[in-house]
């Protein structure tokens, strides 16, 4: 199975995001070989999702609270994003890392809050820059999957990782290009590195500064199995020509 998900983050109006889910919706193919998922704003999610019912994509949330129920100003819960359509959620990813500060111990959180109400968390990891330079992208990764995930239990299918090299997304990173050969380094050793804690294999994602001209060097990759996407993914064009590339594989 390869993944193509949208992360459209704070990029889209809600009018827009209804508009280009609905353009999308229309000429999406549907192909048994690709799951794909928009990620809307949190206040779009449900009118997306409703827009999206009886097409070829799913919806998934880009943040959860931690929380089930209560006294949680201004947070969203998995329960109701689950209850408004969502299939999906984005747990960790870089920019709540690093701009809201989040802390693994939150993620984990997080990411327990999803599989409780049957969301499938997709969680992201990546290191920075910095982290690479020194020579701390195993040990970043490792921190990240193990704190992220130990201790929780997953049924097939019920988990997706997406490594998103800091360093290689637009707008909140440094969007250098990162070489398919090292993406796929890092994903194999992702998926060696889950399989030491989890009983089913995972998934894993890349992300960051996906197009379409790019997106087939990634997916060719043995250990890729599909790709996040920010910017690339935020128009009609660009994200039916990423479908396009990736269905021309499969
Ligand atoms: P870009 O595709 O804009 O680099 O963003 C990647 C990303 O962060 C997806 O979650």
């Amino acid at each position: 199975m390869t993944f193509f998900f949208a992360n459209w983050k704070m990029y889209l109006g809600h009018e827009d995001s209804l508009l280009l889910a609905r353009e999308i919706a229309v000429e999406a193919l549907r192909n048994e070989g690709l799951v794909s998922g928009i990620f809307p704003t949190m206040l779009s999610l449900n009118s997306v999702a409703d827009m999206l019912k009886e097409s070829a994509l799913c919806v998934g949330a880009q943040h959860v609270a931690w929380a089930p129920k209560g006294a949680y100003t201004g947070a969203v819960s998995a329960a109701l994003c689950k209850e408004v359509g969502s299939t999906y959620a984005l747990v960790g990813h870089s920019e709540r890392r690093y701009i809201f500060g989040e802390k693994d111990v939150d993620i984990r959180k997080r990411v327990g809050a999803c599989t409780e109400v049957g969301l499938t968390p997709v969680l992201c990891v990546g290191e920075t820059a910095k982290e690479r330079d020194a020579g701390l992208q195993k040990k970043v990764l490792e921190k990240q999957l193990v704190e992220g995930l130990a201790g929780l239990s997953f049924e097939k299918d019920g988990l997706v990782i997406a490594y998103e090299p800091v360093w290689a997304i637009s707008g909140s990173g440094d969007g250098e290009c990162c070489d398919p050969l090292y993406a796929e380094e890092a994903h194999r050793w992702i998926k060696g590195c889950v399989s030491d804690f989890l009983t089913e294999s995972v998934p894993v994602l890349y992300g960051g500064s996906v197009n379409a001209d790019n997106v087939v060097s990634y997916i060719s990759q043995k250990d890729i199995d599909g790709v996040l996407v920010g910017s690339a993914a935020t128009t009609k064009a660009g994200y039916l020509a990423i479908q396009r590339a990736i269905i021309s594989t499969l």
